[in-house]
């Protein structure tokens, strides 16, 4: 995995308990600099790009609120971190933000005891579900690559371990790196990791400062060795000429490199591409090759965000279609990899 050696790092003086000091001297050579308010940083002059690779934000997270969610996972952990060094073409985690350096939120201790009061109000037994037939399932990364917090601090640890001792609570986030400090932090199969995979080619263009697709799948088989459930996540899934042989050839990859211990336990999830009008503009200047494969108005129809940003998806009918045809390949060549969920 690419080092992240930020060259400013800023700070809330609440973040600075042990964990935030420990991160802010892991960078001797950056400049520090405190501020009020995490998500109010100073004026910059490098681009959304390199203050991605450049910028690290330690503060304390205030809002502790689990949220619903249903398909990766049952519910939202209040976020570890929020923003990732990644620029992927089509990273939702960016949206409609002109800046987003890591954000890493120190009181990682105050996330996972607000995590046990929200499972300590579910009914129990659960009713299993396609997340997990026994346990109340989190995703802890779904603002950020856990992967690439786990190498700032410990706080991905300690929430694993949280995890681990939990009796109804259990762990999942999807990632594009491969972390092997992870495989040292003994889950107990109470932590899922999801590598998100893309075709070897689309990847190379789309998927920036991230691992290779082919890292990643290597890596399968040794993290369920390590302790974790690993599913896949095929996301975004990108529509162009001969996508699906593409896709025949990431699953023939699979197949071959998956342990069959492994392929037992594995599932995918499957989620069309989605792009926004924002990002497209961002991302002529410095990766317009990618626009070219993700920004193809003539298949796409737009629809108005939550948040205000025009996002834009695959007309309906097409994706319709698309969708039965992935269905059947998967059958077809990955058969012993269900799907939980696709859109
Ligand atoms: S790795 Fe994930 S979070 Fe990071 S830029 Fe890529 S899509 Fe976004």
């Amino acid at each position: 995995m690419q080092k992240f050696i930020p060259s400013t790092v800023f700070y809330t003086p609440d973040a600075l308990n042990a964990r935030g000091q420990k991160a802010l001297l892991s960078y001797p050579g950056a400049l520090h600099e405190e501020i009020k308010q995490h998500n109010r940083l100073p004026q910059l002059t490098d681009n959304h790009f390199q203050i991605k690779s450049n910028v690290l934000v330690l503060g304390r997270l205030k809002t502790l609120v689990c949220r619903e969610s249903g398909r990766s996972s049952d519910f939202i952990a209040p976020s570890l971190a929020n923003g990732c060094m990644g620029a992927c073409a089509y990273c939702y985690v960016d949206r409609n933000k002109p800046v987003n350096p890591i954000t890493l939120f120190t009181n990682t201790e105050e996330i996972m005891l607000a995590v046990d009061k929200h499972v300590q109000q579910q009914p129990w037994p659960k009713v299993p579900n396609q997340t997990h037939p026994q346990y109340y399932t989190y995703d802890i990364g779904c603002n950020s690559d856990v992967s690439v917090d786990a190498a700032i601090s410990d706080s991905v640890q300690t929430a694993v371990e949280f995890f681990r001792e939990h009796p109804k609570a259990f762990a999942t986030f999807a990632t594009k790196f491969v972390n092997p400090e992870l495989l040292a932090y003994d889950p107990q199969e109470k932590t899922r990791i999801r590598f998100s995979l893309l075709p070897h080619k689309v990847s190379k263009l789309v998927d920036v400062r991230t691992d290779t697709l082919e890292k990643r799948v290597g890596a399968i088989n040794d993290f369920y060795q390590a302790g974790y459930g690993v599913h896949v996540n095929f996301s975004p899934v990108i529509v162009y000429d001969g996508w699906l042989d593409d896709y025949r050839e990431l699953f023939e990859q699979l197949n071959e490199a998956v342990h069959p211990k492994v392929k037992e336990q594995m599932s995918c999830e499957v989620i069309f591409l989605t792009h926004n009008q924002w990002q497209h503009e961002a991302n002529l200047s410095i990766n317009p090759k990618a626009e070219e494969l993700i920004w193809v108005p003539e298949v796409q129809e737009t629809k108005r965000s939550q948040f205000g940003g025009i996002n834009v998806r695959y007309q309906h009918q097409l994706k319709s279609q698309w969708i039965s045809a992935f269905r059947k390949l998967q059958q077809e060549v990955i058969p012993w990899c269900p799907i939980r969920y696709i859109f």
